[in-house]
């Protein structure tokens, strides 16, 4: 398999995600042979102690690029009072919304939410999680991250915190334009915020239910670089490796990066 010849976009997204296919492919704990899905639970991990380094809390919460999960809101529920979503396709959101309001069909996040509980010391404490998550999302609202305000035409007051996970690799074709789209995000955020995010590096595609996407082909530097020039200094960044297992995607490596964003204009 090779990525597109064209750089798979925004619209190509509304036209040929499907989102219970995604879902299915990447977001169950164990695929159909029982072996554990390793990319998700670095990714917990990840998260699990990011949220818990301090400083990572505040009243809202905004996700950027969501897709159709939760599990990236799964640690980071419990510092924040408020959270907003936010996706540029139609289906995605609509599926997001479908867990939020616990309507038949939704995805099974369960094993998930559980994995997360044990990671944060009670496993026990699941259903209880789910239903804090459940309230804590106020909004799930339409963006594109190439624009300058990327919730246009609604303007929302900057939040203590964004997050984006697998989103800006995927929606950006070059290094400038995922440039902007880091300096458009971290205009979501308060000075003194935080922008936490998960990226893959080196991954040029991946697939799934026969459809393949574009992935913009990222190292380390690239992307603390952006995060840099977009205004914010980086506070955490780690790079694990990870072996593709299959052939859905040439991913090499994922980066977990927390940055503040810088109190005055000094870029
Ligand atoms: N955050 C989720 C989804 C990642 S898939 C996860 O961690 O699994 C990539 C997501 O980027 C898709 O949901 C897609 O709709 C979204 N996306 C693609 N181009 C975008 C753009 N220009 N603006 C906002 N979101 C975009």
């Amino acid at each position: 398999m090779a990525a597109p010849a064209v750089f798979t976009d925004a619209e190509f997204y509304q036209q040929s995600f499907d989102s219970r296919e995604y879902l299915k492919e990447f977001y169950n704990l164990s695929d159909s042979q029982g072996r554990p899905n390793t990319f998700l639970m670095q990714n917990l991990r990840s998260l699990c102690k990011m949220f818990s380094l301090d400083g990572l809390k505040g009243n809202t919460l905004i996700d950027v690029g969501c897709g159709p999960t939760i599990y990236q809101l799964l640690s980071a529920c419990e510092h924040f009072q408020e959270i907003i979503a936010l996706d540029y396709t139609d289906q995605n959101r609509q599926e997001l919304e479908k867990w939020l309001k616990n309507e038949p069909g939704a995805f099974d996040w369960r094993p998930v939410v559980k994995y997360v509980c044990e990671l944060e010391g009670d496993r026990e404490k699941w259903a209880e999680k789910e239903e804090k998550l459940r309230k804590k999302v106020k909004q799930v609202l339409k963006c594109d991250v190439t624009k300058a305000n990327p919730t246009d035409p609604v303007s929302l007051p900057p939040a203590d915190c964004i997050i984006s996970t697998l989103c800006l690799e995927a929606a950006c074709k070059d290094l400038a334009t995922f440039r902007s789209a880091v300096r458009n995000i971290g205009a979501l955020v308060k000075p003194g915020g935080h922008l936490v995010m998960v990226t893959v590096l080196r991954e040029t595609y991946y697939a799934f239910n026969k459809q393949v996407f574009s992935c913009l082909h990222l190292e380390r530097n690239m992307v603390e670089e952006a995060v840099e020039g977009a205004g914010f200094d980086v506070r955490f960044c780690e790079v694990q490796s990870y072996l593709p297992d299959n052939v859905c995607t040439d991913c090499e490596a994922t980066l977990s990066l927390v940055a503040r964003r810088r109190a005055s204009n000094t870029e």
